[in-house]
């Protein structure tokens, strides 16, 4: 079975180099992009994505807590 997200190929966080800290798009590829079904389909970036078929801003990591409407909004 596999664990990726099916959006890692085109996902700046997946894919890395963007964040500051190197490590934390570590930490976020094992909490979230590499661990499933169950945990990657809790990632803002991907409900955001799967939602509207447009990949999140940059600023909107996994673990965001806006609510999605308010994120969805300030890209319209
Ligand atoms: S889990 Fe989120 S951060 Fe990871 S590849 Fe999927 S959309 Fe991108």
């Amino acid at each position: 079975m596999n664990n990726t997200c099916p959006k890692s190929s085109k996902c700046p966080i997946f894919q890395g180099g963007v964040l500051k800290r190197e490590n934390s798009e570590k930490v976020y590829r094992n909490l979230y992009c590499n661990a499933g079904a169950s945990k990657y389909e809790t990632c803002m970036r991907y409900k955001i994505s799967e939602l509207i078929g447009k990949p999140a801003p940059l600023t909107v990591l996994p673990n965001c807590s806006k609510p999605i409407e308010d994120i969805i909004e300030n890209m319209e």
